[in-house]
């Protein structure tokens, strides 16, 4: 029996659908545990693609049970696509094989009109590269204590009531703030009485089905979305998700105990990349020919957007700030075959600000901007990497860059990729099994 949380370590995108979807196969339960349909990853399996944004990809497994913790913030819609999406191609889920978490909040639509119009009237610089959803509004509703649950969609006269005391609200500053047109609480009720009826089989106690679960003896693999950079406590503070990405939050998203969790992942790509605004001190220029590699042959266009990804080198700062915040004890090194034919390759150390030594992640974001970072070199491969299969048939400056990556992070790789396919994965070792 094992509990384990499998985090990005950067600022997401780094190829966690891979790495979940192998430890998935070792899990019992997938648990997600924060943020919302702003996730997205595409499996191919049996020819058949399937696209996630909300349901844990592990639900492809017919022994696996998913859930989806009170951290997670739920567009009862695209759930509900999501299933049918799923039911399309063949797999019906069940009710004994997924269960939403009665204080997940809801997304409703008027947070999705907040998000557009608020992000609609910050000058280009300052935008945060929200993806429209409605998740910050939601999340802003929740810490102010006027958001609606999954659980009341249990109790449709209670459902009204919560909803008309938030309306009154979002109306008024939908309508004199952003000039936008109100919300009808009629409407919206219309529309969620029959999602509500859909989904009232698979809401329950998260917390309770995990203690039984971990009672008897199964192993549970709690996975994260975005990036520790992208926390709201712990990153680059305003450029952030609005949710703690951090392991801390497998517990408080999901009502899981800390005693009993015994690893923690972090994903992290051999290179660095980050979508939207925000200070990125490794980052490499459009133009540059090595940032051009990079983009290319890692394919960085955003999943769900399709934004064009900021590209740099490996960021040892970034590496041991995820190893701190979230006491990582295994890393899944992934996208390691992009690195391929660079005649020299790069690791960022530590960083100079305004004449200081930083080998943490500034605090202030006026100092992240200016971050210097400090490069060590190290000699390139040229090998192609992607049918490696086994770490010693790596070339040997191939595993010169993960020894050192592991110098300067501390924590060793139990996985390492290089390629997109299911196969170009090793697992050197498995975090599910007894130390
Ligand atoms: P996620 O949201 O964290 O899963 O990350 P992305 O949406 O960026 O997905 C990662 C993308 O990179 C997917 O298209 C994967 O097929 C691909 N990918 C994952 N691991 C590797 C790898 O080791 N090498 C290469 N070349 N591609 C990979």
């Amino acid at each position: 029996m094992a509990s384990v949380i499998v985090v990005g370590a950067q600022w997401g995108d780094e190829g966690k659908g891979k790495v979940v979807d192998l430890l998935t196969r070792y899990a019992d339960y997938v648990v997600r545990f924060q943020g919302g349909n702003n996730a997205g990853h595409t499996l191919v399996v049996d020819g058949k693609q399937y696209i996630f944004h909300i349901i844990p990809s592990g639900i492809l497994y017919e022994d696996k049970i998913c859930a989806i913790g009170n951290g997670v913030v739920i567009d009862p819609q695209v759930l509900i696509d999501e299933l049918d999406h799923l039911a399309e191609k063949g797999m019906v889920v069940s009710p004994e094989r997924l269960l939403i978490s009665t204080n997940a909040h809801l997304i409703m639509p008027y947070h999705r009109q907040l998000d557009l119009a608020r992000e609609g009237v910050l000058e280009a610089d300052q935008k945060i590269g929200t993806t429209g959803r409605g998740i910050g509004p939601c999340y802003m509703d929740k810490v102010g204590r006027t958001g609606l649950r999954m659980g009341d969609l249990l109790d449709m006269p209670l459902f009204r009531e919560k909803l008309a005391a938030s309306l009154e609200e979002k109306n008024f500053l939908l309508t004199q703030l952003y000039r936008q047109k109100p919300f009808d609480a009629a409407a919206i009720v219309a529309e969620f009485e029959p999602l509500a009826e859909r989904l009232a089989p698979f809401i329950g106690t998260v917390s309770v089905a995990l203690d039984e679960a971990r009672k008897a003896g199964k192993h549970i693999l709690f996975e994260g979305a975005q990036g520790t950079q992208l926390d709201v406590d712990h990153g680059t503070y305003p450029f952030v998700t609005s949710s703690n990405t951090t392991a801390a939050n497998a517990c408080t998203g999901t009502g899981f105990s800390p005693v009993h969790i015994d690893e923690v992942i972090g994903i992290i790509k051999a290179y660095t990349t980050r979508v939207g605004s925000g200070p990125f001190p490794t980052e490499l220029s459009e133009e540059d020919a090595i940032g051009q590699h990079l983009q290319t042959k890692g394919h960085e266009f955003g999943a769900t957007t399709g934004r064009r990804r900021r590209c740099g080198w490996f960021d040892a700062v970034v590496a041991t700030d995820a190893v701190r915040l979230n006491g990582l004890t295994g890393l899944a090194v992934t996208k390691l075959d992009v690195l391929s034919g660079l005649n020299e390759v790069q690791m960022a150390t530590h960083y100079q600000v305004e004449g200081r030594r930083f080998d943490r992640m500034p605090e202030n974001i006026r100092q992240a901007t200016l971050a210097q970072p400090v490069y060590e070199r190290m000699p390139g491969w040229s090998e192609d990497i992607a049918g490696v299969r086994s770490y010693n048939d790596l070339p040997q400056a191939t595993r010169d860059y993960l020894h050192r990556l592991e110098d300067l992070s501390g924590v060793a790789p139990v996985i390492v990729s290089v390629g997109p396919e299911r196969e170009a994965t090793m697992l050197l070792r498995n975090p599910f099994a007894p130390r």
